[in-house]
């Protein structure tokens, strides 16, 4: 029994998903090996041969895996894919775009977003917005896997020392080509890594009362987020939404400040450690989930909050 990881990363670092992703493959048991595909990428190969508990790194390395083509990265994954029992990829925009491809060719049922492992072959997942688990069996001879990287804490990234072996990358498959990319420049950590998240809801108001987040947020060292209510009504830019159709966080402490707490938001972030809520209805359901609740109005509550800090 082997599983193949796929790294995520940007051709110059290993995206810490990956070491969620290898720590769900050694929940599952055997040899873990890692594909980096990319191009210029042997800097992360480095730091993927480093990742403890892995013992083979496999290095495609050409210009078209570049900037990660989904259609260009399934076929390098379905070169390799005879030798492994378990194929796992981070339940992220990239992982969940490759995978289905690699389930579909290998013409095996993908099991998609796992948060436990109970053996090799059986695995849970959320169902219903995160309100019921289902455990998940699964018979097919190879199991194409994506793992919610917030169910697994990271093995280490430093400790390891797994070989290097480079592959022969796959042809172009000249499905699809890259255009570009347009960046969103934050300076903030990254939504789904960070141990803070400050979150906003409809509750703000506008866009211009949004800001009033960012100091507190600068003071906690937090990635800002948004419910859908105030993405959608463009208080807040679409990559910050966190639920069931945005992001899935669970930092050390989530503090949500004018949001409702529908069971969409709380899919995406009820496994949180510590969460804070802000909101002037006592009934409001995000009180439910809240370790500490504050009956207030955001608009005196949050300079106070940001000065006591
Ligand atoms: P509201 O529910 O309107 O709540 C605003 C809150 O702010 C209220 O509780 C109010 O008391 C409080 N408030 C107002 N003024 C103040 C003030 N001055 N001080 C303090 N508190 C104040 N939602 C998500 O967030 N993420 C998702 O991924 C998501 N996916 C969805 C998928 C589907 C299929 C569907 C149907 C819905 C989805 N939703 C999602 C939407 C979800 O159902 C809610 O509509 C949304 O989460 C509500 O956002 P909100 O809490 O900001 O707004």
């Amino acid at each position: 029994m082997t599983t193949l990881v796929i790294a995520e990363h940007d051709n110059q670092q290993l995206k810490p998903a990956t070491l969620n992703a290898v720590a769900a493959a050694q929940k599952i048991g055997g040899d873990i090996h890692i594909l980096v595909a990319g191009s210029g990428a042997q800097d992360v190969a480095a730091q993927a041969a480093k990742v403890a508990g892995v013992a083979s790194v496999l290095l495609a390395d050409a210009d078209h895996l570049k900037d990660s083509l989904a259609e260009n990265v399934a076929e390098q994954v379905l070169a390799v894919a005879g030798d492994y029992s378990h194929i796992v990829f981070p339940a992220t925009a990239s992982g969940k775009n490759v995978a289905p491809r690699v389930a579909a060719k290998l013409d095996v049922a993908q099991i998609s977003d796992i948060t436990a492992v109970d053996s090799p072959d059986t695995f849970e997942r959320p169902i219903y917005a995160g309100n019921a688990v289902a455990i998940v069996q699964s018979s097919d001879e190879k199991k194409v896997i994506t793992v919610r990287v917030t169910s697994f804490d990271g093995v280490a990234a430093e400790g390891g020392s797994a070989e290097i072996k480079t592959l022969q990358a796959v042809a172009d498959s000249g499905l699809s080509s890259f255009v570009g990319r347009e960046v969103a420049k934050n300076d903030r950590p990254e939504l789904t890594a960070a141990t803070v998240v400050v979150s906003g809801g409809r509750g703000m108001g506008s866009a211009e009362n949004f800001k009033l987040l960012e100091p507190l947020a600068d003071k906690l060292g937090a990635a800002l987020g948004a419910s859908r209510a105030a993405v959608d009504a463009g208080f807040a830019p679409n990559d910050w939404q966190v639920g069931q159709t945005g992001k899935i966080v669970a930092p050390q402490l989530y503090v949500a400040i004018g949001i409702s707490g529908a069971i969409q938001h709380l899919a995406g972030m009820k496994d949180s450690k510590v969460i804070v809520a802000v909101n002037k209805d006592p009934e409001a359901p995000i009180f439910g989930v809240a370790d500490y609740g504050l009956v207030a109005d955001l608009f005196t509550a949050v300079p106070e909050l940001e000065k006591a800090i």
